[in-house]
């Protein structure tokens, strides 16, 4: 299996290069060449297996340059005793016909651990056979969970060194404690006095200045990235929605063959792409639902065929959604577009340009029978969680609610799985509010009292985080970050 550029500009490359690489260096995205495809016999076949053998199945599929010990052993470093459960991902069935598929059971309280427990073992392997002998320095620059779920992923690995930059008033309180208390001996992290926006800049500016790099590599060091355009980000997230399908054949809730919806609350169009993946792959699947919060732009561009960046950016109470350029769409177009990379080129030209760009109609309805899409506004999104907490006493985040009220808007046939991206302790205060109407300040007292109130347990990424040592103090101007990285190698 080779990895060609959604742009058309790059050589094929093997799995190992894609996953080192992280980026088409010349702009653009890996994807497979084709999709590996599994028939309801092979389905029938893992279908009783566990989550760590349904990796390895999924993993082969698209690392056809890895072997099956090497596959193994990256799949039971990343799912094992840094999880809670045993299933990895359980399946809660909160209606008739609604399910929720708990993607937080990871370190750090967020989906992105679903995936970043395995890219840092993805990554060595790569590093081992593309033979390279330089450290790998992974910049990191995020608004909330893909930092610390990197930190965690990421601390201790032999070979690789991380740096997290995150915007001093862009995360919640949670957020910062739990990045700036990070153990390990590899990693930094450091906050900026900016908004998100001006570490995502810092962080490409970094990325895209040559004489850095050859600085660097003197050095013994190469850049590479942790953010979701690396493709061994992807294919981890691709093996839930089997494992979430399984256990409703498993359980008789559905015959091995039968469709199903899956809800996804997206952002960077990350998570619901790897569904999509699954669905080519074979996996039995009716409908996606593409679920945005307020900044609505996804479901706008699904609705209308029209992505338009051009348009108010709001701060929500579902923070890891907001967000105007989902860099996973372009995988998707191509994909959908039969691998047009030319028609790709042209519209992301345009979006550069005008921030903006129209697909064409056979484009959009290819979109449309495999996806719908809405959105929460922040009323939906409290109302949601309280009403669902009243009615069937299960508690959802700020996120999950966005794709259990979109669920709402549609009369789908088949059962619906909507994938819970965060654990409701990540994002408390919200929560709490939602449930009482009361607005607690101190994130801490707030945690103790939606405990008190609901029983539901506190998620050890959060017990007691207000009482860890702070490790990584430091706050810089936005100008000082190249510093910090060539100060870092010395
Ligand atoms: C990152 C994130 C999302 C969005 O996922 P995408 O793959 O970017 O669409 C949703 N919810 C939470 C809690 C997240 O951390």
């Amino acid at each position: 299996m080779k990895y060609i550029s959604t742009r058309g500009n790059y050589k094929k490359v093997n799995s190992a290069e894609a996953i080192k690489l992280g980026m088409v260096p010349e702009g653009g995205l890996f994807v497979p060449e084709s999709i590996p495809k599994l028939n309801l016999e092979d389905l029938k076949n893992i279908s009783k297996e566990n989550y760590q053998e349904i990796a390895k199945k999924i993993l082969s599929l698209f690392l056809t340059d890895f072997d099956s010990k090497e596959i193994s052993e990256i799949v039971n470093n990343s799912y094992g005793e840094n999880f809670d459960t045993k299933d990895v991902t359980p399946l809660v069935k909160i209606k008739d016909n609604l399910y929720i598929l708990e993607l937080w059971h990871g370190p750090t309280a967020a989906f992105k651990d679903m995936a970043l427990q395995m890219l840092p073992h993805l990554m060595l392997k790569s590093k081992e056979k593309v033979g390279t002998d330089k450290t790998t320095l992974i910049l990191v620059a995020t608004s909330g969970d893909t930092g610390k779920a990197a930190l965690e992923g990421f601390k201790d690995i032999d070979g690789i060194e991380i740096i997290v930059f995150f915007p001093e008033e862009g995360v919640s309180k949670v957020q910062e404690l739990q990045m700036r208390t990070t153990t390990g001996i590899n990693t930094k992290v450091i906050g900026i006095n900016g908004n998100f926006d001006d570490c995502q800049t810092g962080v490409k500016n970094i990325f895209s200045d040559k004489i850095l790099a050859t600085e660097l590599a003197k050095k013994g060091y190469e850049l590479s990235s942790a953010n979701s355009i690396n493709w061994g980000r992807l294919l981890p997230q691709i093996i839930y929605y089997f494992k979430a399908y399984f256990e409703l054949v498993n359980n008789d809730k559905i015959k091995i063959g039968e469709k199903v919806n899956f809800s996804v609350p997206t952002g960077n169009f990350g998570n619901i792409l790897a569904g999509y993946y699954a669905k080519e792959i074979g996996l039995p699947v009716n409908k996606f639902i593409c679920a945005s919060n307020k900044n609505k732009v996804l479901s706008d561009f699904i609705n209308t065929g029209e992505y338009n960046k051009n348009r108010d950016f709001y701060k929500t109470m579902s923070p890891s959604m907001d967000i105007l350029i989902s860099s996973n769409l372009e995988r998707f177009l191509f994909e959908i577009t039969g691998h047009n990379s030319e028609k790709i080129d042209n519209w992301y030209k345009e979006l550069n340009k005008t921030g903006k760009f129209n697909v064409d109609d056979e484009t959009k309805n290819k979109i449309n029978k495999i996806m719908v899409a809405g959105f929460a506004s922040e009323d939906e999104t409290e109302e949601t969680i309280s009403k669902i907490y009243s009615e069937t006493n299960y508690l959802l985040d700020t996120h999950t609610a966005v794709g259990v009220k979109v669920v709402n808007n549609y009369n789908l046939d088949g059962k619906t799985i909507v994938d819970s991206t965060a654990n409701p302790y990540k994002f408390t205060g919200n929560v709490l509010k939602a449930l009482t109407g009361e607005s607690e300040k101190d994130e801490f007292v707030a945690i103790d009292k939606l405990n008190e109130k609901t029983k539901v347990e506190i998620h050890r990424a959060v017990k007691g985080l207000d009482k860890k040592e702070i490790l990584h103090n430091e706050t810089i101007r936005k100008d000082e970050m190249k510093d910090v990285v060539v100060k870092s190698v010395k």
